[in-house]
């Protein structure tokens, strides 16, 4: 669902048509050109390995272009909050995962009608597991939602992040069967996401982080059908290592959402030959607000972008004449000549940052600013609304 221009905030219904100088700041712009290449890269890498892709919503947000990636070949999204699916679902998408745990009994029950309304039109819902008693919550939950549609179990396996999921091996193997002997509840295969492999810099550390998880998940999934299950998915990969799990044989779906967007972080890491050329297509704008011979402060902060993983770059300066950027707090940044040619920018000045970590960056603002034509002539296209923006339950 598009925003349309009667929902948009006064000054936002305003910059439609305006060309890029005129944006006022600080303004999260997504270059749309970048991210339609970066659409178009991702359907021709999954169609090369003949792996589905279903893009992590966690990070954009927004059931607009959830459509627009789905338009591309993307098969439904991932999600990480039961409210993230509600509003994505408001928005018009109909295939949802949520890929992470839920235990609270008010979520599950929301989880649970969720699944009958996608269900009832034409749509579904999925959900992944860890424990004995998050099954039997889930379940619970469904029989009091009386939906006779069911919904889609993923057992998560821990591959190496140490963060959810259980051992490889005989624990999945327990939950599979706990799922599978639930009435409502459909036994729809592995998640094995290997969070912290996505940043490790060097590409080697991360193959071989990988060759571990694609092992772990085959040997789980050879054990599971053994004993007579049929594991019909095994799911994960995020935009770090996705060359390894698209070209293991093991991994049929592709769980990547930053290659969309492509931060800081990520442009950090070694590239990998067989790695699409993912290209930077999220920035804050900015202007230099304050001016002295040491350094200049520019209007945007941590209120801006998201920190956690690094500052953000300043875009499109050459090495020689590079800016640092510092933290400046909430509302600043603090730039300072970092090239040995670098000339600080004059007062008034308009920058653009390349955001350290897209997902929480995106959490920060209601509406992304469409723009068309690139970041020197471009024009605002058209304004997409953050619809799952603060949703954390
Ligand atoms: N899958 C899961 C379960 C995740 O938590 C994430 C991101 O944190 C992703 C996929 C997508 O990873 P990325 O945004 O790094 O492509
Ligand atoms: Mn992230």
């Amino acid at each position: 669902m598009r925003s349309t221009p009667e929902h948009l905030p006064e000054h936002l219904r305003a910059t439609v048509g305006l060309r890029v100088d005129l944006i006022d700041t600080p303004a999260l712009v997504v270059d749309l050109d970048a991210m339609e290449r970066n659409i178009q890269r991702m359907a021709e890498f999954a169609h090369k390995h003949q792996v589905r892709w279903r893009p992590h919503a966690k990070m954009h947000k927004s059931a607009e272009i959830a459509l627009q990636l789905e338009k591309a070949g993307a098969r439904g999204h991932c999600v990480q909050k039961v409210s993230e699916a509600e509003a994505l679902a408001a928005g018009g998408v109909a295939d949802l995962y949520i890929s992470n745990e839920v235990l609270g009994g008010a979520k599950l029950l929301r989880a649970a009608r969720l699944a009958a309304q996608l269900a009832a039109r034409g749509g579904r819902l999925a959900i992944a597991v860890d424990s004995e008693e998050g099954i039997t919550r889930l379940s619970e939950a469904m029989r009091v939602a009386g939906s006779d549609a069911g919904i889609d179990v993923f057992v998560e396996i821990d591959v190496g992040q140490g963060r959810c999921g259980v051992p490889p091996g005989p624990a999945a193997l327990a939950l599979a069967q706990a799922v599978a002997a639930q009435p409502r509840l459909h036994f729809a295969g592995l998640q094995a996401y290997h969070g912290s492999a996505q940043h490790l810099r060097g590409a080697a550390e991360r193959r071989a982080a990988i060759a571990h998880a694609v092992q772990a998940a085959a040997d789980t999934r050879a054990l599971i059908e053994a004993a007579g299950l049929p594991v019909p998915l095994v799911t994960g990969s995020g935009t770090g290592t996705l060359v390894h799990e698209a070209a293991s044989g093991v991994y049929g779906e592709l769980q990547a959402g930053s290659f969309l967007f492509m931060d800081a972080d990520y442009a950090a890491n070694e590239r990998e030959g067989a790695q699409p050329a993912f290209e930077h297509a999220l920035f804050v704008k900015t202007q230099v607000i304050s001016a002295r011979p040491t350094h200049v402060v520019c209007d945007a902060g941590h209120k801006s972008h998201a920190v956690d993983s690094g500052m953000p770059l300043v875009w499109g300066l050459p090495p020689e004449r590079a800016l640092r950027y510092a933290n400046g707090g909430d509302e600043h940044g603090v730039l300072h000549a970092a090239g040995p040619k670098a000339r600080l920018p004059a007062l008034g000045r308009m920058l653009w940052l390349v955001p350290g970590h897209c997902d929480p960056t995106v959490n920060l603002h209601d509406y992304l600013i469409g723009v068309r034509g690139g970041l020197a002539h471009g024009v605002v296209e058209r304004i997409i609304r953050v619809d799952a923006r603060g949703a954390v339950t």
